[in-house]
């Protein structure tokens, strides 16, 4: 038999490694082998992201040079899927390099769909004709099955793996994307995520993180019974050979004190949380339709304090969202400064087709202003990280091993086998050491003997 060559590549978030991973393992399953380079590959699959222009511009540049391959490869087939295949639909098929069109939902049809176009060489659109219908039961149903049969550890990390808990979106936050490629918000049966992680246990799996776009807003009624999140940390520590819990992304908005006292009671959830506020300003806030105020928001992040000590919380904002004058950003400054986050990401708003801010509002913030701001929320936090990273000075930190650090060249203390290797605490800070590659996936104490704002760096303790 010839054996096909698939390329995969994938933008995006923790949501598209998954897909990414499970779109593999299914390949795989099916016979296709892999190579790094998409010249070489009969197949190339592509997961795409829609939350920023810039995401989709960097598909279309792998696009162009697929056209590129194609016109001396002429058998090539190339398949794109997520988000923006949702997004563009079939407008996608009419660009040269395209053959297959598939939308997250569709995702169990897809290695289908490209052997068939080995076959064919006809072009394919498999995308959800109403995306915002919670009553799609047949696509969740197969999304279920295929998410159980091919779910495994992700490629660069052994040991871990991501389960989704709940697909989609109602918040519809002015600004975002996600509720119109991704669908509503329907969570799935705890006795299948259960079911789910205890094969992937089965596997080896010692650390799962629990996916959503507001993992907090999880709610599954079977009989008279109504499970929230808080219940699926309990339900996930009882299974065996699990060790570390973790969950993305909290939303503000109706976070429940349940969680917090699920995370201070349950020793396998780690104490970390991701919790988007967005912006500092009441004003944008409303704007962006998020459903809180920033001091309902400082609030949350003092409960969670309170309730678990020793937690570390990462925040997202967006600067530059339409309006936002110097006195918004300056309250956005304030918050960061007292919010004493581990880390946080800073994005440029990037307006989004058929969003309502896209719709109603004028993207008014110059580049060059929106530039300034990301630059000086990133410096005013990376100021912050770094002194609070010198606590750990001197302390032992337990870290679960992901493999090595792609910057390992930078160390000229390496010897052959103990190349530099990278790893996350419970909390979620990345710690670098040298030690062998036969750690990857194991959980070792490090001393820490140095620290910047993003990482902390020690020496393996053997002791
Ligand atoms: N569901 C999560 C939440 O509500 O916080 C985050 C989902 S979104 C995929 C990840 C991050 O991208 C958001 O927290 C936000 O900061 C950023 N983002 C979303 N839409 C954006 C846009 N149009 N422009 C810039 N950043 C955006
Ligand atoms: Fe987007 Fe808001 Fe939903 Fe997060 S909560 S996915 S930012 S709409």
């Amino acid at each position: 038999m010839n054996v096909k060559t698939a390329h995969v590549r994938s933008f995006g978030c923790q949501m598209n490694k998954l897909d990414t991973n499970l779109v593999a393992n299914a390949l795989a399953r099916a016979g296709f082998k892999f190579t790094s380079r998409a010249s070489e590959a009969d197949v190339v699959l592509v997961n795409t992201c829609s939350v920023r222009s810039h995401a989709e511009e960097r598909v279309f540049s792998l696009l162009g040079h697929l056209k590129h391959i194609k016109k001396s490869k002429k058998g090539l087939i190339v398949a794109v899927f997520g988000c923006m295949a949702q997004r563009l639909g079939k407008e996608l098929l009419e660009h040269e390099a395209v053959n297959i069109v598939c939308g997250p939902a569709q995702l169990p049809q897809l290695v289908g769909l490209v052997s068939k176009a080995m076959e064919n060489k006809a072009g394919a659109v498999a995308v959800s004709s109403n995306i915002r219908s919670k009553h799609r039961w047949e696509e969740f149903n197969a999304l279920d099955d295929f998410e159980c049969a091919y779910d495994s550890a992700l490629g660069e990390t052994p040991r871990q793996a991501y389960v989704r808990i709940m697909h989609g979106c109602d918040n519809f936050c002015a600004y975002c994307v996600v509720p119109y490629v991704r669908g509503p918000e329907v969570s799935r049966a705890p006795e299948t995520i259960i079911e789910q992680i205890r094969k992937l246990a089965e596997s080896g799996i010692k650390q799962v993180t629990l996916l959503g776009q507001k993992v907090n807003a999880y709610r599954y009624t079977a009989g008279d019974r109504t499970y929230g999140l808080a219940d699926l940390l309990y339900m996930v520590s009882d299974v065996d050979g699990i060790e570390w819990i973790r969950f993305v992304t909290g939303h503000p908005k109706n976070f429940g004190v349940e969680i917090f006292e699920a995370m201070a009671e349950l020793p396998k959830v780690c104490p970390y949380l991701h919790v988007p506020a967005q912006s500092g300003s009441d004003r944008i806030l409303k704007a962006m339709n998020r459903g809180y105020t920033c001091a309902e928001y400082l609030e949350l992040l003092d409960k969670a304090r309170a309730i678990v000590p020793t937690i570390a919380i990462a925040g997202d904002f967006i600067v530059g969202f339409p309006g936002e004058s110097e006195e918004d950003f300056e309250a956005t400054v304030k918050l960061v400064k007292r919010a004493e986050y581990k880390n946080c990401f800073v994005f440029k708003y990037s307006p989004r087709p058929g969003t309502r801010a896209e719709d109603k509002l004028i993207d008014d913030v110059p580049m060059e202003v929106k530039k300034r701001r990301n630059t000086e929320l990133l410096a005013i936090q990376e100021q912050i990280s770094a002194r609070s990273n010198k606590k750990f000075l001197g302390q032992k930190v337990k870290v679960l091993v992901e493999g090595m650090s792609k910057k390992s060249h930078l160390n000229s203390t390496e010897k052959p086998d103990q190349p530099q290797l990278i790893g996350r605490t419970a909390t979620d800070y990345i710690v670098v050491f040298n030690g062998p590659v036969e750690l990857a996936g194991r959980f070792v104490d490090v001393k820490i003997t140095r620290t910047s704002a993003l990482t902390l760096f020690g020496e393996l303790d053997n002791g």
